[in-house]
């Protein structure tokens, strides 16, 4: 379970998030859409404590993320140890983020040897299982620069469960891509979803939202302004702001 509570985030005078409230249970896939800018990706990079919240706090399984509790008083972590949280939050990135200068299983093998000191033997055999998962057996060799986007894309995702984690979180990780290569990749997460992974998706891919949705949260401003269920959210929004960014994007 991901619990967010009042999460508050500015970047100098703008305020970015202005109060974040949100619960993601294990096993369920939420869907934030909203307009550019209104602090998406902001609101994913302070789950992984990439970005500190002002104020508020997240925890995963239990866990404050960048912070001890003892008594009454929050204690910052040392980066170690929110490094170490880190390694248990799956990140996937518009852009792949692939190491370039090393293979495909080099680039998923490279995690869990070197943070969660995994034997490299086993490191590989879990490496080309989970190239098998997204369909990739046959490029273990090659390097990314060899691949279409959608192919990258799939071997970003087989990098981030490579470290087993419990929550993965992906922002728009199909808006760079050709659109015949969306499919691809948006198979894959829905399988990822079907398996009972818990995610939290930044995506405009309304049909994917509907399908494979638990939650869809429509973010505006730096505020939830609305959420539920997709048939609710989708198809009968109850806000303005909501209906008016759903007609530009169905
Ligand atoms: P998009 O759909 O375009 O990806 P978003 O909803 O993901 O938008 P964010 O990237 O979270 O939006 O950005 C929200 C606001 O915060 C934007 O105005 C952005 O310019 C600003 N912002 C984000 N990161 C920083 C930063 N590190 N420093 C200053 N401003 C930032
Ligand atoms: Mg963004």
């Amino acid at each position: 379970m991901v619990e967010i509570r009042g999460v508050h985030k500015s970047f100098g005078t703008l305020e970015v998030l202005r109060g974040i409230d949100l619960n993601v249970p294990v096993g369920e896939v939420t869907v934030i859409l909203g307009p550019s800018g209104s602090g998406k990706s902001t609101l994913l990079r302070t789950i992984n404590h990439l970005e500190k919240a002002d104020s508020g706090w997240i925890s995963v399984d239990g866990s404050l993320i960048g912070y001890r509790r003892s008594g009454d008083k929050l204690y910052e972590l040392r980066e170690r140890e929110v490094l170490r949280q880190r390694t248990r939050i799956g990140f996937v990135f518009q852009n792949f983020n692939l190491f370039p200068h090393l293979t495909v299983l080099e680039n998923i093998v490279e995690a869990p040897v070197s943070a969660l000191k995994r034997p490299r033997k086993d490191a590989v055999a879990a490496a080309r299982r989970l190239l098998s998962r997204v369909g990739l057996d046959d490029k273990a060799d090659a390097y990314p620069k060899q691949l279409s986007g959608g192919q990258q894309q799939r071997v970003a995702i087989a990098r981030a469960l490579a470290l087993e984690p419990r929550l993965l979180l992906f922002d728009e990780p199909t808006s760079a891509l050709d659109p015949e290569l969306v499919g691809e990749v948006l198979d894959v997460i829905k399988d990822l979803a079907h398996q009972g992974t818990t995610m939290i998706v930044v995506t405009h891919e309304i049909g994917f939202a509907r399908e494979v949705a638990d939650t869809v949260v429509f973010m505006d401003e730096g505020r939830v302004v609305e959420q539920g269920p997709p048939a609710a959210v989708l198809d009968a929004p109850r806000h303005e702001r909501t209906k008016a960014f759903l007609s530009k994007v169905l």
